[in-house]
């Protein structure tokens, strides 16, 4: 599973699907019709891979929900951290930033660093509009930073315009060769 900044959950196979869809479809009208925007509007802020977090998911085994590994709850909202991918309780990692004097701490799970300002992405909010606040906002602190949701520089996407389409190509192959070490991998890349 794969999540937005908007806390959307999203099958990874499908998505990777619609990416090279939209790649093949920007490549064919890239000069001449750029007003023919993808159908699904709800998706149009996922242009790449650098628009998607790879999530740790647990789940209940009796019920099939998503659950806390730490508090064991799947009923009350859930959170993941931008930088690692874990899901948790909502509730519980904000308790545990409140309480944190320094912006950045480790995870509880994995001890990956995160930023509580803007690394905390509020999973599913649907129609609440303060949790889908709490989302948007992270993801304006990390704009201003130039950096997309999964905290890839922004900079370099914009450089090469036309090259946008094989590059996403590119980076789709090479991550499903290697998705079950995406987070590792995400590490190398930001570090270089
Ligand atoms: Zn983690």
């Amino acid at each position: 599973m794969v999540s937005d900044y908007k806390g959307k959950l999203y099958l990874k196979e499908k998505i990777l699907e619609y990416l090279l869809a939209l790649a093949r479809t920007k490549k064919e009208t890239s000069l001449e019709s750029d007003t023919t925007k993808p159908a699904k509007n709800d998706m149009a802020h996922i242009k790449g891979l650098q628009d998607l977090v790879d999530l740790k998911i647990s789940w209940d085994p009796l019920t099939s929900q998503i659950e806390c590994p730490v508090t064991g709850t799947t009923n009350k909202s859930l959170c993941y951290l931008r930088s690692c991918g874990c899901v948790m309780s909502y509730a519980f990692i904000n308790e545990l930033s409140n309480k944190n004097s320094v912006p950045t701490f480790p995870c509880p799970l994995c001890e990956k660093p995160f930023n509580r300002e803007y690394d905390m992405v509020v999973l599913n909010p649907l129609s609440d509009t303060h949790l889908m606040g709490v989302n948007n906002d992270s993801y304006e602190k990390l704009k201003a930073q130039h950096l997309s949701h999964s905290k890839r520089s922004l900079k370099k996407s914009k450089k090469t315009k036309s090259k946008i389409g094989s590059g996403a190509q590119e980076s789709l192959d090479t991550k499903k060769r290697s998705s079950s070490e995406s987070c590792a991998s995400t590490t190398k890349k930001q570090r270089v």
